[in-house]
C-alpha cells in the first residue's frame, strides 16, 4: 500500500462532482476574487483558485486593485457585492497592505458568500459545529483528506503545530466536534509550547502548519502515525513544505507531499463553499 495521501487525486474527485451538479444549473455559481496589490504568492494563489472555477463551471470574477486602494473603496465594492445575485462567493485575498484593516474587511463581507469561512459569525458556528455556516478551506480540506483515505480520527491524538486563524486553530475546533469524521483528541502546539517535541511524539496524526521547511524531522514522529503537511514554503526555488518528506517518509503510515496534498483539497473546499447556498 502506498504511503502517500494523494490530495490532488481526491480533489479532483471532489471538483469533478462539483462539475456534474454546476453543469444542471441553469444559472451558474460566481465567485468573485479580490486581489489588492502585487504580492507574487498571492497572484499565484488567485491564479490557481480561478483555474479550479473554470474546471467545474464556476463563473470567476478576478478584481485586481492597486496597493493603494483606499480601505473605504474596497468595503463599497465588497457591498456591491454582497448586494449582486449572480455572486455567491466573496474572497478577498489576504495579506492586505497594511492599511486596510483585514478584520473590518472580513466583517463587511455577507456571511453567506464568505467562501474564506474568516466572518466571526462563520468561526462562532464552526465553533459550536452549527453546519449551516461556512468552514475555512484548509481546515476542512484536511477533515475531508482524513475521511477520504479512512484515516480514523474518532479518538485519536491530533497533535496541531501551529495556532493561526486560518489553520490551526480551526482545525482543532472543526476535529473536536462531536460528528462523523472528527471526535479526536486535540493538542495545539505554537511557538511557546514546552516539550514540543515529546507532544508531537504522541501523536496518532501530526498536522505541520508552522511555514517552516523541513521543520518536522523524524525525531518528532511517532513510528506509524499519519502526517499531514500543510506548509507552502519557497525555498530555492522549489515549494517545500513543513516536513522534511524523504526523513519521516520510513517511519509514517501515511503522508501528505508537498505539493499535491493540502493545497488542492483548499481549493475544492473553496469551490464547495460557493456553491453550497446554490445545490
Ligand atoms: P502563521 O505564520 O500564521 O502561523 C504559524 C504558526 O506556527 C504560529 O501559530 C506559530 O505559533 C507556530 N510556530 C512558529 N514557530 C514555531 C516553533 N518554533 N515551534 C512551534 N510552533 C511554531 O502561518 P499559517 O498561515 O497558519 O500557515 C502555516 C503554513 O501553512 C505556511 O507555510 C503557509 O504557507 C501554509 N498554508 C498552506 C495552505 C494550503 O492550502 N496548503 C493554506 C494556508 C497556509
Amino acid at each position: 500500500m502506498t504511503k502517500l495521501i494523494d490530495g490532488k487525486k481526491i480533489a479532483e474527485e471532489i471538483m469533478r462532482d462539483i462539475k456534474a451538479k454546476v453543469t444542471s444549473l441553469e444559472q451558474k455559481p460566481g465567485l468573485a476574487l479580490l486581489l489588492v496589490g502585487d504580492n507574487p504568492a498571492s497572484l499565484s494563489y488567485v491564479r490557481a483558485k480561478k483555474r479550479g472555477c473554470a474546471a467545474t463551471g464556476i463563473v470567476s470574477t478576478l478584481l485586481e486593485f492597486p496597493t493603494a486602494l483606499k480601505e473605504s473603496e474596497l468595503l463599497a465594492k465588497i457591498e456591491d457585492l454582497n448586494q449582486d445575485p449572480s455572486i455567491n462567493g466573496i474572497l478577498v485575498q489576504l495579506p492586505l497592505p497594511p492599511h486596510i484593516d483585514e478584520k473590518k474587511v472580513m466583517l463587511a463581507i455577507d456571511p453567506k458568500k464568505d467562501v474564506d469561512g474568516f466572518h466571526p459569525l462563520n468561526v462562532g458556528k464552526m465553533l459550536l459545529g452549527d453546519s449551516s455556516g461556512l468552514l475555512p478551506c484548509t481546515p476542512q480540506g484536511i477533515k475531508v483528506l482524513l475521511e477520504k483515505s479512512q484515516i480514523a480520527v474518532a479518538g485519536k491524538h491530533v497533535v496541531i503545530i501551529g495556532r493561526s486563524n486560518i489553520v490551526g486553530k480551526p482545525l482543532a475546533a472543526i476535529l473536536m466536534q462531536k460528528k462523523p469524521g472528527c471526535n479526536a483528541t486535540v493538542t495545539i502546539c505554537h511557538s511557546r509550547t514546552e516539550n514540543l517535541l515529546a507532544i508531537a511524539r504522541s501523536a496518532d496524526i501530526l498536522v505541520a502548519a508552522i511555514g517552516s521547511p523541513h521543520f518536522v524531522g523524524p525525531h518528532m514522529i511517532k513510528p506509524g502515525a499519519v502526517l499531514i503537511d500543510v506548509g507552502i514554503n519557497r525555498a530555492n526555488g522549489k515549494i517545500v513544505g513543513d516536513v522534511d518528506f524523504e526523513a519521516a517518509l520510513p517511519i509514517v503510515s501515511q503522508i501528505t507531499p508537498v505539493p499535491g496534498g493540502v493545497g488542492p483539497m483548499t481549493i475544492a473546499m473553496l469551490l464547495q463553499n460557493t456553491c453550497k447556498h446554490r445545490f
